[in-house]
């Protein structure tokens, strides 16, 4: 007998049809002897149909006060499906309660629509659990030092799900999606790509920061942190499938690098298009340039990713950066306004069309020569690259965002990422 924790995403949860499912399997575990936890997210679209209606009525808001109460309009979707798998369990059958974050409660900070889950009180779900009962828990979200109530950002139901595991201590978090697993790289984009059985940490913390969507970032980073077990896996398949096939299936994501894994060199492929890229031309070349551009963007509480300084020309230097395409306006009229006007730099230019690209593996570590094979086959496609980036696991490339797709399929080819696992000895 386990302390499981399972996680339903919004597809998995979109109808009351796919509830059923999810509280028939859910009842499936229950009746084997496993106390069970469960996290879902909004029925899909629920969440970006709440955001629009917002957006309709505020469409130029900003600040703390709109932000708390986008969370307070947010975290309903979660309300919504949490009630309805606690009374698709009781129909089933199981004696089941659900709790908002608030309720359990899941104590976060106050950085609304962002928030980071600070502690969580394990005593009334422990009740419950003791009772025989099934738990439901609202995905997404916690409140705050000052009651209100927080969200924890798009995706944030992974990081509930991990989150409420670590402090109940569970054996296992299961995170059923509408994919069977962590893929070397998304399957709606390359038909190829692969299934892994089993992914290391390390990893999946990179391809989670570098763009695939499956697990939300802060998700790995917690089951790292308290060495939870994560297991990714499809809601799809029938709810009656035997319950050992079903708990070991889909992709494992481990904190031992084994042998096998160390062979491959390139492990998966991540890309997102939430980036634009920034340019201040012409600025001196002298010592405390890089500090008064991102200094000043810093100060505004705005991140910055991939940055590259030109060499000087005539005692000039281009220097470039990405952020996040929402801080992309607000950026551009900083280093318009302000610091342009300070460097005498000649222009500030911009542009959102841009996409980052990049392979991970921890082979990489091992093999030389992995960054510039990226480069040829980028080139042999005639994509040009922007911006590079690496660490010690991956490289990103800065490129045109209309060749995304072409460049994540080039890369998966010359990689061997679509060869099959045996192969690979993954
Ligand atoms: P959920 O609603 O269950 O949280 P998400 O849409 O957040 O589901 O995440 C699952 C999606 O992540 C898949 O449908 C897939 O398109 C996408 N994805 C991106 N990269 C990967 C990858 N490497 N492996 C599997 N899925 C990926
Ligand atoms: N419903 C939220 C979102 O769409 C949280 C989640 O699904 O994980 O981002
Ligand atoms: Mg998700």
């Amino acid at each position: 007998m386990a302390l499981i924790v399972h996680k339903y995403g919004g597809t998995s949860m979109g109808s009351t049809e796919r509830i059923r499912n999810v509280a028939r399997r859910v009842a499936k575990w229950h009746k084997a002897g496993h106390r069970m936890v469960v996290v879902p997210s909004a029925m899909s679209g629920e969440t970006n149909r709440l955001l629009g209606l917002a957006k309709e009525l505020a469409p130029a808001a900003s600040g703390r006060a709109y932000g708390r109460e986008l969370d307070m309009l947010a975290a309903t979707g979660e309300q919504a499906s949490s009630a309805l798998l606690a009374m698709a369990l009781q129909a089933e059958g199981v004696d089941a309660v659900s709790y908002t974050g608030w309720q359990v409660p899941v104590r976060t900070d106050d950085a609304y629509t962002k928030a980071r889950i600070e502690s969580i009180d394990d005593a009334r779900v422990r009740a419950d659990l003791d009772a025989g009962k099934v738990v439901v828990i609202t995905g997404f979200q916690g409140i705050d030092a000052g009651g209100n109530i927080t969200t924890l950002g798009r995706g944030g139901s992974d990081t509930s799900a991990v989150a409420i595991a670590a402090a109940l201590k569970a054996d296992e978090c299961l995170i059923y999606t509408d994919v069977d697993g962590v893929y070397t790289t998304d399957p709606r984009v390359v038909p190829e790509a692969r299934r892994m059985e089993r992914v290391s940490f390390e990893e999946m913390l990179e391809m989670a920061s570098l763009g695939s969507k499956v697990l939300q970032i802060r998700s790995v980073e917690f089951a790292g942190k308290y060495k939870v077990p994560l297991r990714v896996l499809s809601s799809f398949t029938p709810w009656d499938i035997d319950l050992n096939e079903e708990a070991t299936s889909g992709t494992l994501i481990t904190f031992e690098e084994d042998a096998d894994m160390e062979r491959a060199v390139v492990s998966g492929i991540a890309f997102n298009r939430d980036e634009a890229k920034i340019a201040v031309l012409g600025v001196p070349d002298k010592p405390g340039i890089a500090y008064q551009i991102l200094g000043a963007v810093a100060d505004a509480k705005i991140e910055v990713d991939v940055i590259i300084q030109n060499v000087s020309k005539d005692g000039k230097t281009d220097f470039s950066f990405t952020v996040h395409r929402n801080d992309f306006e607000k950026t551009l009229d900083l280093l318009k306004t302000q610091v342009a006007p300070a460097l005498q730099a000649a222009d500030v230019v911009g542009d959102t069309r841009i996409c980052k690209v990049s392979i991970v593996g921890i082979g990489m570590r091992s093999h030389v020569g992995v960054a510039s094979r990226m480069f040829k086959a980028l080139s042999d496609e005639g994509i040009n690259i922007q911006m590079i980036s690496t660490s010690e696991i991956k490289t990103s490339v800065v490129i045109d965002e209309k060749y995304m797709e072409l460049a994540v399929r080039a890369l998966h080819r010359e990689f061997d990422l679509d060869q099959a696992a045996d192969t690979l000895k993954r």
